[in-house]
């Protein structure tokens, strides 16, 4: 019996597009999966900063596609308590 090939121990590579909830910029984030190690990760924005989480083995990267369309400067505020 050899179970070393099954499909789950491949690493994926998963690819979506974002559009920011605060400031509207789009962006795609490509996050690495491996078996058993996908943690929560957190990226960012890349234009107003406002941070989003995913599970994946590194951290994602993130590129951007469209820059921001809410026509503000300003850096998204988290709120920590
Ligand atoms: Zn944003």
């Amino acid at each position: 019996m050899n179970h070393s090939a099954e499909p789950d121990d491949m690493p994926g590579l998963s690819v979506f597009e974002k559009s920011c909830a605060y400031c509207g910029a789009r962006f795609r984030v490509l996050a690495s999966h491996l078996p058993r190690q996908d943690v929560p990760e957190a990226y960012a924005c890349p234009e107003c900063g406002k941070h989003y989480e995913l599970e994946s083995a590194v951290e994602p990267e993130v590129r951007l596609l469209k820059p921001r369309s809410d026509g503000k400067q300003d850096r998204y505020q988290e709120t920590m308590f």
